[in-house]
């Protein structure tokens, strides 16, 4: 389960003002190719739109001159405007009292409940009290492990995180993991050397944790030092957490592989009560684990100590504070809201009803997939989907046939592994079911906490049922996979491709669209997606998901190389002065988006008098975006996706094609040399 503090915070991610000034001098082409068009303000009238130099800015430059961040919001774009027709409809749909059964009844029950300020300004922020006063209470080792076994307690959060997956080498397997906690700086390695975007987190997380610190009873001079302490707790496990640079490299999957059994695991613990905590938090004792990274749970005897119990203590108390912020009375929402949105520099606020969804979402995500499956999916979106997914996977055949690099021993398990591709298209054949849920309403005097509560003991008896048994492969399991959103994505471990159903629409596939814009939206990206299996991840598992090497030695050398240039050539990038921009980190999404646009140029050279105009320019205004500079910091610090300009314009360089058709020569912004090209397929 999603936790309310992950939501919230993540989707309002911004800037310090001091920073923004840096980047909005803009209109500066740094990296001595193209201007980075997605940071608002760095496009005016004047700057020179040529379209062989920078198409993206050239298809794109009318719109960006128009376009307006809505309030309340971070950015906008193509992208943005599907989420908005996406989000129009689940607001629809959560209002909608002509909706029946258990699903609508939990969902309109949670909605009131969210939406009913008299009834919550009532409420105040007493629901939150009891967790804020025993964690205060807290004053030795014994009572803060005491209150961590005990499961009346609402808000208990351990210094490791316990979720159930499928075993990256049995892919048929469910099994528990233990992996490190998530800090509120995001990477470990911002607690020794901090860049633009900790500095950002650690001014939000400091302004939020003093306002609702104070609102929960603590006194300014408590809720500083409680807020100092939490980072100084956090500071101590990042010593021992590997940094997110590491999730990157070649190596990353085989660093996973740490099976333990319970005795072991305990072994590994030392003197940190690993076993009773996993049972105390929901999760029953399985036959084995996989820990991320042990050297980290190693260390836990060290950092869980009668010493350190303070700085724990303090950790606990700004995590619960935080988590409550969007649960309790209008003063806090609103005064959370409007901190978040100071600091990220975001101007006006998002609608009641967005808000209201959005706290929806976070706690009942199957019951509203299944009210929008149920109104808006129909079988004719899923035919148009399994068609083109038919095509792509039909040439990206022959294009694996034809790569010169490839071995025939390497390319026959690349074919044998694209055949067994799964397909799950825009909505599952079986809704999942969450009868058994249900929680008090208004008129049985519930909280939105208690309701949260209940939800998350919910999905953890889910998941903890789940622990040594089989994965029913034919199952589309909507807690992990809601088709409700705006996404398409491919699943190493079950190398599955999944399309859903909130992403059809708007530029990116509607009905009304030529043949060629339908293949510069939807085509690209499932062509994008197809070739993830394909990556410098995708490829380390195999046909049935399970993490494993199909490759010759030479053809895997081959293909890392390749991927190497890739990655120099996007670390050449500077989309704002101070900015790190790491080819590692956007390889795999680089790689995709090449490989998929190289697989629908090879459908529409098939095609009678194909119009690459429209393709070329669908594909270019997919990606548009405008976003604030504060945003753009903390998603160029974590996406793995490059940035929407180069999206567009790296990726269209690459292909003779594109090339070709508008006549582009050396000396343009948009040429490169073929010996200098680095599409990896
Ligand atoms: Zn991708």
């Amino acid at each position: 389960m999603k936790n309310i503090f992950s939501v919230f915070f993540v989707i309002l991610l911004c800037a310090l003002l001091s920073l923004a000034p840096a980047m909005a001098e803009g209109g500066v082409i740094l990296d001595g190719r193209w201007l980075n068009a997605d940071i608002q303000g760095n496009v005016t009238e004047d700057t020179p739109t040529v379209l062989k130099d920078d198409y993206g800015l050239f298809v794109n430059k009318d719109w960006i001159l128009q376009a307006e961040i809505p309030a309340g919001e971070s950015k906008t774009g193509s992208m943005e405007d599907v989420i908005r027709s996406l989000k129009d409809r689940q607001i629809a749909l959560m209002k909608d009292d002509s909706l029946t059964g258990h699903d609508a009844e939990l969902v309109h029950k949670l909605y009131a409940l969210v939406s009913d300020w008299d009834y919550r300004n009532a409420q105040g922020v007493e629901p939150a009290m009891p967790t804020m006063e025993a964690i205060r209470g807290i004053d030795s080792l014994e009572a803060l492990t005491n209150y961590l076994y005990d499961r009346n307690n609402p808000s208990r959060f351990y210094p490791l995180v316990m979720s159930v997956d499928t075993d990256l080498i049995n892919p048929d397997i469910y099994m528990t993991q233990i992996g490190t906690p998530s800090l509120m700086l995001t990477d470990s390695a911002e607690y020794t050397e901090r860049t633009q975007a900790g500095e950002l987190y650690q001014a939000l997380y400091e302004q939020l944790g003093m306002y609702m610190l104070t609102r929960l009873g603590y006194s300014d001079e408590d809720a500083a030092q409680v807020i100092e302490n939490a980072f100084s707790f956090e500071a101590l496990m990042a010593a021992h957490i590997k940094p997110t640079s590491t999730h990157y490299q070649a190596d990353y999957f085989t660093s996973l592989l740490n099976y333990y059994s319970p005795e072991e695991l305990e072994a590994l613990a030392g003197g940190f009560p690993i076993l009773d905590m996993l049972q105390a938090f929901g999760l029953k004792v399985g036959e084995r684990f996989l820990v991320t990274e042990p050297d980290y749970i190693s260390a836990l005897p060290k950092i869980y100590t009668e010493e350190n119990v303070v700085l724990m203590r303090d950790w606990m108390a700004m995590k619960a504070a935080l988590s409550m912020g969007t649960l309790l009375d209008y003063e806090t929402f609103k005064q959370m809201k409007t901190i978040a949105n100071t600091v990220m520099g975001i101007t006006g606020e998002t609608s009641e009803d967005d808000n209201a969804l959005q706290t929806v979402l976070s706690l009942l995500p199957v019951p509203m997939d299944n009210l929008y499956v149920q109104v808006y999916c129909t079988e004719q979106q899923r035919q148009d989907m399994l068609d083109i997914i038919a095509d792509v996977v039909a040439y990206y055949r022959v294009m694996l046939e034809n790569v010169d690099w490839l071995g025939d021993e390497t390319r026959a398990k690349a074919i044998e592994k694209l055949d067994n591709i799964r397909v799950n298209a825009v909505y599952p054949d079986v809704l999942g079911d969450w009868s058994a849920l249900d929680f008090a309403g208004i008129e049985d005097g519930g909280s939105l906490l208690a309701a949260d509560t209940a939800v998350n003991e919910y999905v953890l008896a889910l998941q903890s049922e789940k622990i040594d048994t089989a994965v029913d492969k034919d199952k589309w399991d909507q807690l992990t996979m809601q088709t409700a959103q705006v996404n398409a994505f491919y699943n190493p471990q079950n190398n599955s491709i999944n399309i859903m159903a909130g992403i059809l629409s708007g530029e990116i596939y509607n009905e009304d669209m030529s043949y060629e814009q339908k293949l510069g939206g939807i085509g690209t990206v499932i062509g994008h997606e197809i070739s993830h299996a394909f990556d410098t991840n995708g490829s380390q598992f195999d046909k049935d998901g399970a993490f494993s090497n199909w490759w010759t030695d030479e053809d895997y050398a081959a293909f890392q190389a390749r991927a190497a240039k890739l990655a120099a050539w996007y670390d050449g990038f500077i989309p704002w002065e101070g900015a790190n921009y790491s080819g590692q980190q956007v390889q795999t999404e680089a790689i995709a988006d090449m490989g998929g646009m190289k697989c629908i140029l090879a459908i529409a050279a098939q095609q009678k008098d194909f119009d690459y105009e429209a393709f070329f320019r669908q594909y270019a205004t997919v990606w548009r975006m405008q976003g604030l500079p504060a945003y753009l910091i903390t998603l160029v610090a974590q996406d793995t996706h490059p940035m929407r300009y180069l999206r567009v314009n790296a990726t269209l360089a690459q292909f003779d094609e594109f090339v070709d058709f508008y006549g582009i020569r050396e000396g343009d912004g948009m040429y490169i040399a073929p010996e200098d090209r680095v599409a990896v397929w």
